[in-house]
């Protein structure tokens, strides 16, 4: 999906207004052209004079040591993992087999959205919740900070959600809480099943 440098911005994989009344027009037009816009303008930036770079693709970049490689590279896939993972509102929901998968990882399917919520609410500052799939398969929760990714520690996002206030502000001002609740409704369930399975 991603070619190297130099990087161009995808679209939206929907209209600005598909997750309205939960995510509001106005903050993924922000969010996507001007937030994510900015992470794909400052990598091309960083890697004009890195050409020793120029083969890499955005997987491999965001993985780098440098930290204003990383820091874009990450700001650049992540939110388009966080396109992806969302939908319409209550137009999705959890299939068996993955409701099944996240009760063998986690009890219940609520207590695997009372943890996850539980991270996205405690990640301090800026960052992201994960539901993602270890080396062997199986199913955890975790929270990275800033753009930082799964990926580093080996292991694949299913399901990611940004908690940068950018995210939310707009809307629900400083209750982080009422768009992490919020936000179930525009899950795309199966691309979390999609990628679970891949
Ligand atoms: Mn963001």
């Amino acid at each position: 999906m991603y070619k190297t440098y130099p990087f161009t911005l995808e679209k939206l994989p929907y209209d600005f207004d598909a997750l309205e009344p939960v995510i509001d027009a106005k903050t993924m037009e922000i969010h996507h052209d001007r937030h994510q816009q900015t992470y794909l303008d400052n990598l091309n930036k960083v890697l004009a004079d890195k050409s020793d770079l120029h083969d890499k693709t955005l997987e491999e970049l965001m993985l780098s040591d440098i930290d204003t490689v990383r820091n874009n590279a990450g700001g650049v896939w992540n939110h388009d993992f966080f396109w992806k993972a969302m939908i319409g509102v209550n137009v999705s929901h959890i299939g068996d087999d993955l409701a099944a998968e996240l009760r063998k990882s986690f009890g219940t399917v609520e207590e695997f959205m009372i943890k996850f919520e539980a991270l996205a609410l405690g990640r301090f500052g800026s960052g992201y919740a994960w539901l993602v799939k270890d080396g062997e398969g199986k199913l955890e929760v975790l929270s990275t900070p800033n753009q930082d990714s799964p990926l580093r520690e080996g292991k694949s996002p299913l399901l990611g959600i940004d908690v940068w206030e950018h995210a939310y502000y707009l809307k629900y001002l400083n209750k982080r809480v009422d768009y992490v609740k919020a936000w179930w409704s525009v899950v795309n369930w199966g691309r979390v099943e999609e990628l679970w399975k891949a």
